[in-house]
């Protein structure tokens, strides 16, 4: 057998793969893979089946001044139903990392990786600018709010024993804060005991962009330690797909552990209170037909595909699907760090039009979706194709509807 580490990553071994798709030489040439890329019509000249016969002919180096391993957002729709149990997500990390030691992966993802480990997240934003842009993002949130007495929503930070560790994305405290406002507000709906980490603040995880096996892991060793040594009982992903995939699939493998902590995304937590009758929901508070992009991390890769639809329904009757969904949805175009890669540009809208005209034929008002890169990617399609339909996260969503229904009592 040859494994992806052997064929492409030179046999380092801090590569290791955990999957049985690493047999790379058993490609059957059978082309499945290819009619389910969304990028086959943006690369005439590429595409996954072309991707492994290269690897397999020993093209790697070709391979790595390859703009299409970039392109790729390792959703892996390609290799779903791969006879052979080839993983395209597998298979194009180890051509990054490839790349990378040629010196041919992108600046920025680098950057972002260095400052992640030296700050404890990938913007370089220090331990007290984020206490700062937390109590003033809480602070401007309470202003907004007519229930609210001042000083009332305070930001818990570094709190040993807390229930859970919410771990956000960067973009809340950066780019878009009033995501970050959405889930204090959520916190403070359903009463949760949590805390933020002053000294690990980032649920994303760039060395996985970067196919770096060593980063990736070192990354997500910094999470975990940073629950356990807090002691508290779930480690809690923000909306983010790549990074609670990583936690929830492969930190175990990772690691050589089992982290000593659960788990959960805020979408499962908001499901269980559901279920548990703690989120203050109201049936039918929503009017408008809203529908679901389902994140590949989350969706094809996790198999959370009822949750998200059953906290949809709890507030909206009118629910519409996009064609095709769950393990088959088409990707948005904007993961696997397409996103962050300055080289992409707005290529990454260019791919993405299939996605936007599945969800523009649903008819709905309301696009929800549960990762923040989706929501960032789909919220960037909407503006660039004046797309009539509000992007929102589910969390958003849910809270709106809570707020809303709360207005109409
Ligand atoms: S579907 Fe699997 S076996 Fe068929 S061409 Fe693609 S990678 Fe090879
Ligand atoms: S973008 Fe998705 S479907 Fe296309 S090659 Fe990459 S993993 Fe496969």
């Amino acid at each position: 057998m040859t494994t992806c580490e052997e064929q492409i990553a030179c046999g380092d071994s801090a590569q290791s793969s955990t999957q049985d798709s690493a047999n790379i030489q058993s490609c059957l040439t059978c082309g499945e893979c290819v009619s389910r890329c969304f990028l086959t019509d943006g690369y005439p000249d590429m595409n996954p089946r072309k991707l492994v016969r290269k690897v397999v002919t020993g093209k790697v180096e070709e391979m790595a001044d390859s703009e299409f391993i970039w392109a790729c957002t390792m959703c892996g729709r390609c290799t779903t139903d791969c006879r052979e149990n080839l993983d395209m997500e597998e298979i194009v990390g180890q051509l990054r990392y490839n790349a990378l030691t040629r010196g041919k992966a992108p600046a920025r993802l680098l950057e972002g990786i260095e400052k992640a480990l030296e700050f404890g997240n990938n913007t370089g934003v220090d331990a007290e600018e984020f206490v700062e842009m937390a109590e003033w993002m809480a602070e401007e949130m309470a202003d907004e709010m007519e229930d609210v007495e001042e000083g009332e929503i305070e930001v818990p930070f570094d709190v040993e024993g807390a229930e859970m560790l919410y771990v956000p994305n960067p973009r809340e405290y950066t780019s878009n804060p009033a995501q970050f406002q959405t889930y204090l507000k959520f916190f403070r709906f359903t009463n949760t005991n949590w805390t933020l980490s002053s000294r690990v603040f980032d649920i994303t995880n760039w060395g996985y962009y970067v196919g770096d096996r060593k980063f990736a892991t070192q990354l997500v060793r910094n999470l975990v330690e940073e629950a356990e040594r807090l002691k508290v009982k779930t480690l809690l992903s923000t909306e983010c797909g790549h990074g609670f995939k990583i936690l929830r699939k492969d930190a175990e493998s990772w690691l050589g552990r089992k982290p000593e902590i659960e788990v959960i995304s805020i979408v499962e937590l908001a499901h269980r209170y559901l279920k548990e009758g703690r989120l203050p929901v109201k049936a039918g508070s929503v009017r408008e037909t809203v529908t679901y992009h389902d994140p590949c991390n989350v969706g094809r890769k996790l198999g959370i595909y009822e949750e998200p639809r059953e906290l949809i329904a709890s507030v909206a009757d009118n629910f519409v699907e996009v064609w095709p969904n769950r393990k088959y949805s088409i990707c948005c175009g904007g993961g696997g760090s397409v996103k962050q890669n300055p080289q992409m540009g707005t290529k990454r809208l260019e791919h993405a039009q299939m996605k936007r005209d599945q969800i523009l034929k649903t008819g709905a008002d309301v696009v929800v979706t549960s990762c923040q890169s989706c929501l960032s990617q789909l919220g960037d399609l909407q503006e660039r194709y004046e797309m009539p339909v509000k992007v929102k996260s589910l969390i958003e969503f849910l809270v709106e509807a809570i707020e809303n229904g709360a207005d109409d009592d």
